[in-house]
């Protein structure tokens, strides 16, 4: 498959002139071949106003329709086979097999949209037949469902190229709600994301879909990125990245003249809490698991646990002991990119250089100009509760073990984390009071609590919830991942005293195939 470094705008291929810019090999920081068009003003504006244009074609096709759509890129991203994989990996660094996982995640998230379109249970219709005769006022005849924001733009992501990127769960889910999607690709995998831009296009001519409905541009996010948020066309965003990036596009959003939703995935340190009997237990194990978990993927997933908390004791110290065995003989891992090397290789220097930390482990030596080496660090809870700032993310394979005195000062340290992803209990019976008192505090610290397991690793089922509150994302309210993701992209609107003739199909009397609410009852 031949890359040509061109935008994809409104099902048409598109090369601008002057040089471009072209992808680097993540494993030696240097280029590699073709260049990439970057989008021009004119670029954005053909895009959006083509995206606008299909907004109502799109919005209205039946559910039907769009769940083939979805299938359609489903099946054309699996055949995108080993020429996305070596791409991929090219870009990224990621290994091949974890890519062929994402690959199968990608597809597989398109697939789950198309059963949720389906199944129709996303629409939440609801009838509430009218009274007449009601005293003293007649009840009105009200129905109630969810319509698509209109046109949405979607960040693909540097740590998940695939299954966060162009085609990924920002999109399927914005495009199952009903929305066009124009994507503002990573500059990090423009060749990964020309080969799926290539994919949405194929399955939307094949199942006849209005030519907006997805386009993907290039180009530096604060001049094409920033235009696409402020464009009063664009009704949403959906953004992974950086803390800062994600709340610069944030106060974009909501300086517009009309504000919009920004659903920004951006930092976690996802705690870890060790309690005490699974502590004493099973600590060596649990040492090796962190590490494990850590050092997945060089440590690049925003579920990677960042911080451990334990009680002071032997049992903590075995686990210590445990956790730098394993650490040291974990290799350097290339890393995304250059930009991310150097963010983590002076995140961990200024970990090293702060008085209150001391690093206890450290991972294999770099093997080349971009790997990340692990690292553990560890404070003591009276430490942090003076200076929590320490807590912040460092975007690797590096995490921060903090020694609590006692679990009141646990549960302190619990008080002044931010919102994150995800927070871990390790626990056994001998905890269950304990964790019984901490389960309120990390209700309201994540939006995902795990016993027994490790935060990396985040399936997408039903029942998922991939988000928090500020700042591991910007909308503690919404997930990202799972099949809920496609509220973000939804408004509900009641239809009062309509004729039947005038009612969407969902919401006539009558079987819709579809649950709904009907006069207070669920139905099938
Ligand atoms: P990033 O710098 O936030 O960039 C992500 C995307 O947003 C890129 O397309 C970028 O465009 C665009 N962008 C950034 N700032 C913008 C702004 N002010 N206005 C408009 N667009 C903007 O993230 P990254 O390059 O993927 O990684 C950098 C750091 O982000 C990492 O070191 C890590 O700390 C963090 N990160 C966190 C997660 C997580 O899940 N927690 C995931 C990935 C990265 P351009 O690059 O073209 O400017």
């Amino acid at each position: 498959m031949t890359l040509t470094g061109e935008l994809f705008i409104a099902s048409k291929r598109v090369k601008r002139d002057g040089g471009g810019f072209r992808a680097v090999q993540a494993s030696t920081g240097q280029e590699i071949e073709p260049a990439f068009s970057v989008a021009t003003t004119d670029d954005v504006e053909t895009a959006v106003a083509a995206a606008e244009a299909a907004f109502p074609v799109y919005s209205q096709m039946p559910r039907e329709k769009r769940a083939e759509f979805l299938e359609a890129i489903a099946d054309e991203i699996d055949a995108l086979g080993d020429a996305l994989t070596e791409r991929a990996h090219a870009e990224s660094g990621l290994p091949a097999a974890r890519l062929n996982g994402e690959r199968g995640r990608t597809s597989g998230q398109m697939r789950l949209f198309a059963r949720e379109l389906r199944l129709g249970e996303y629409l939440r219709a609801r009838i509430d037949h009218a009274i007449p005769d009601r005293q003293p006022a007649p009840k009105p005849d009200l129905r109630l469902r969810l319509v698509p924001l209109g046109p949405v733009t979607v960040f693909g992501a540097s740590n998940f190229p695939l299954a966060f990127s162009v085609g990924g769960g920002d999109t399927a889910s914005a495009l199952a709600a009903g929305c066009p999607v124009v994507v503002k690709g990573h500059s990090a995998h423009p060749g990964t994301a020309e080969l799926v831009a290539g994919a949405i296009t194929r399955a939307a001519e094949k199942t006849g879909m209005p030519k907006g409905v997805f386009s993907l541009i290039n180009g530096p996010g604060n001049s094409v990125g920033a235009a696409l948020v402020t464009d009063p066309r664009i009704k949403a965003v959906g953004f992974t990245g950086s803390r800062g990036g994600g709340t610069q596009l944030m106060k974009l959003a909501a300086n517009r003249p009309v504000p919009i939703p920004v659903y920004a995935e951006m930092s976690s340190v996802n705690p870890v809490f060790l309690l005490p009997a699974a502590l004493e237990a099973r600590a060596e194990a649990l040492g090796a698991g962190f590490v494990a978990s850590l050092t997945m993927g060089a440590g690049q997933f925003c579920t990677n646990p960042g911080l451990v908390l334990g009680i002071e004791g032997p049992a903590l110290d075995r686990f210590v002991t445990a956790a730098t065995d394993a650490m040291a003989g974990a290799p350097s891992q290339v890393m995304l990119t250059p930009g991310i090397h150097k963010a983590y290789t002076s995140g961990v220097a200024r970990w090293a250089s702060a008085p209150a930390l001391s690093q206890v482990g450290q991972g294999q030596e770099a093997a080349g100009p971009t790997c990340g080496q692990a690292a553990l660090f560890t404070m003591t809870g009276k430490d942090f509760l003076a200076d929590p700032s320490h807590a912040e993310e460092v975007f690797g394979a590096a995490s921060l073990l903090v020694r609590c005195a006692d679990v009141n000062e646990m549960a302190a340290v619990i008080g002044l984390l931010e919102g994150q992803l995800t927070a871990t209990l390790h626990l056994d019976d001998g905890d269950l009071d304990l964790a019984r008192q901490l389960l309120p505090r990390l209700e309201r610290l994540a939006g995902r609590i795990l016993a027994n397991g490790w935060p990396t690793g985040v399936e997408v089922t039903d029942a998922q919830v991939h988000g928090g509150p500020f700042p591991s994302t910007s909308d503690g309210r919404s997930t990202s991942v799972g099949a809920l993701a496609i509220d973000r992209f939804l408004r509900p609107v009641a239809y009062q005293d309509l004729p039947a003739a005038l009612l969407p199909v969902e919401l006539r009397d009558g079987d819709a195939g579809i649950p709904r609410r009907v006069d207070g009852k669920p139905t099938l």
